[in-house]
């Protein structure tokens, strides 16, 4: 069985499914240093409801929810595999703060990444919506919840944003310059996930409706978070701002 571990990774762009660059190959790097998991638990920036949800299918349809974007995207396809069985046991070990969604299926915030980490799809996923009407605090809570009592199960938690997104502000010459206050806002995210000054990543730091003008990116560390709380190491990798104000960065804990 896997031991456990949780993973934060900075998406960005949908074309990183189809590009490989240094970002996409430390992604799937990753899963060469780990025993390949029964069952990733997921949670994308991208699937944001009123109430926490699961994916409880046992296939998930390839969502293409962007615009904009070459064929070979809008029509890509990651055929893999649910876990009903496990989407029951969550509703049940959280009397049903958590309950089984069919309708969604996998959006690209979690294919774009697994397609680069198990290209094969051959491990099962179950997608973990955002409440929108959770606290930091609550998600932070459901995700140790989450973490303590699915520890047996051979699972490998993913959550997928980005820790800077102002979609507004990007340089799409990327001409290499990065706002201040994107590095800024980086650079103290990092130093607090290493010193897992979680309670930090809880409460809103300077720069951060810059940083965020929405935070759907930023709930999935939020998670990391909570995955990661009892696991004794953390690392960070791909510790990069793209387009002045996308930053790349991604954790692993072990
Ligand atoms: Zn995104």
């Amino acid at each position: 069985m896997l031991q456990p571990q949780a993973w934060f990774i900075g998406h960005g762009s949908p074309m990183n499914a189809l590009e490989s660059n240094s970002y996409t190959q430390a992604w799937a790097n990753l899963t060469k240093t780990i025993k390949k998991p029964k069952t990733i638990i997921m949670v994308s920036a991208h699937w944001t409801t009123k109430g926490t949800f699961v994916s409880g299918n046992t296939k998930l349809k390839t969502i293409h929810d962007f615009g904009g974007f070459p064929d070979a995207l809008t029509q890509y396809q990651y055929d893999v595999a649910g876990n009903p069985e496990l989407a029951h046991k969550i509703e049940k070990v959280t009397n049903n703060q958590v309950q089984i969604n069919n309708s969604w299926g996998i959006d690209h915030g979690a294919w774009s990444v697994l397609t680069q980490m198990y290209p094969d799809a051959d491990v099962a996923v179950i997608q973990l919506s955002i409440d929108v009407n959770k606290t930091y605090q609550q998600h932070y809570d459901l995700a140790k919840l989450l973490a303590d009592k699915l520890s047996s199960e051979d699972v490998l938690f993913i959550t997928s944003g980005n820790v800077v997104h102002n979609l507004a502000k990007l340089d799409w010459r990327n001409s290499g310059s990065i706002y201040p206050w994107a590095s800024l806002f980086n650079d103290i995210t990092v130093q607090n996930i290493l010193a897992r000054d979680d309670m930090a990543i809880l409460h809103k730091q300077d720069n951060f409706s810059l940083a965020h003008p929405y935070d759907d990116h930023y709930i999935p560390l939020v998670y990391f978070a909570g995955f990661a709380s009892k696991l004794a190491h953390r690392e960070v990798f791909n510790n990069k701002i793209d387009m002045a104000a996308l930053a790349m960065t991604c954790f692993s804990a072990i």
